[in-house]
């Protein structure tokens, strides 16, 4: 691991302010991702700043829903009965990542910042365009079977890592961020970017940017909810492929259909086609496998990973049916 810096910040001012100074410095939290890469040599921060003095860790009802601080362990949001209740598809989604030790130390706000667990990424005798940025990709021609058949480019085909950040964007959370021009909200669906020609950037976030909270809003749809999660064994893995789908069925028909897929892209996936094609019909297999069809419609695999299109059709069937006999 490289010689790093650490300093621990005791408000949202004073940690923003310090990352903000050094191009350089990155916070930390629960530690679960960041460290492990230090010891890759993946990144090198030059300063680590600690936030978990900071008072972001609590799960609050608001008259307009529900606000997840950033520091929230990943184990008390999923046993959060709240949660469980308004938004069963995120208290699964937590319970079905990553080892309950993690579980018990990780961040929801380290959660959604994690990095693509893309193994190229993490050895640094290969080529990674977004470790070195202009190295070139590993991937695209080497061992690809977990990597990406949306929202890919020829620069970067890795996918994003995050269950949690799945259901997230199946529901519209709202990211609260404090930074150094003032706060901002940012629609979870517009806080996470394609690769491109940039596969280095991740998020919309600027430097020195810190989130402070997660906003939820409970409806229909997500009382209604399920996450399924397709993966090589049943625990501490991360998906193949994964579905958060929520269901809004009044008289028989749906009213609103939400549906977000992991494992298959750089950053969870939206499939706002496929739900609109589901608004107004009855909620029967038929109409499942044809937004699941929708879905996949853009999608192209690379060799080792063709199978994640079919797997990805059928395991939004199969989500979008449990939602429906719930
Ligand atoms: Fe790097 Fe992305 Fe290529 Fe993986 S897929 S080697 S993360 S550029």
């Amino acid at each position: 691991m490289n010689r790093f810096r650490f300093a621990r910040a005791h408000s949202p001012d004073a940690a923003v302010a310090t990352v903000a100074a050094d191009p350089h410095a990155a916070y930390i939290a629960g530690g679960t991702n960041i460290l492990d890469l230090m010891k890759d040599y993946a990144v090198a921060p030059a300063l680590l700043v600690d936030i978990t003095a900071l008072s972001f860790g609590k799960v609050e009802s608001t008259p307009l829903g529900v606000r997840v601080g950033a520091l929230a362990k990943m184990s008390d949001v999923a046993d959060h009965p709240t949660i469980q209740k308004q938004f069963p598809a995120i208290a699964q989604a937590l319970l079905e990542s990553a080892s309950p030790q993690l579980r018990n130390m990780a961040t929801i706000g380290g959660n959604l910042m994690q990095r693509t667990r893309c193994a190229y990424f993490r050895d640094v005798g290969t080529a990674c365009n977004k470790r070195m940025p202009g190295a070139g990709c590993s991937a695209l021609e080497g061992v690809n079977r977990m990597h990406a058949v949306l929202g890919g480019s020829e620069h970067c085909i890795c996918v994003h890592a995050s269950d949690l950040a799945v259901a997230l964007t199946a529901f519209d959370a709202i990211v609260h961020v404090h930074g150094p021009d003032g706060d901002r909200a940012i629609p979870l669906t517009q806080f996470y970017v394609l690769p491109g020609t940039t596969p280095d950037r991740e998020t919309v976030l600027r430097h020195g940017e810190l989130i402070e909270m997660l906003e939820l809003r409970p409806s229909e749809y997500t009382a209604r909810s399920t996450y399924l999660k397709v993966r090589d064994r049943a625990a501490y893995e991360f998906a193949l492929v994964s579905v958060a789908a929520g269901l809004d069925v009044q008289a028989g028909k749906i009213r609103t259909a939400r549906l977000a897929l992991g494992g298959v892209a750089p950053i969870p996936w939206r499939a706002r086609e496929a739900e609109d094609a589901l608004a107004g019909q009855a909620p029967t297999r038929d109409a499942f496998v044809n937004a699941g069809q929708i879905a996949l419609s853009g999608a192209h695999g690379h060799g080792e990973n063709d199978f994640k299109i079919a797997l990805a059709q059928r395991a939004i069937v199969r989500a979008f049916e449990t939602v429906a006999s719930a």
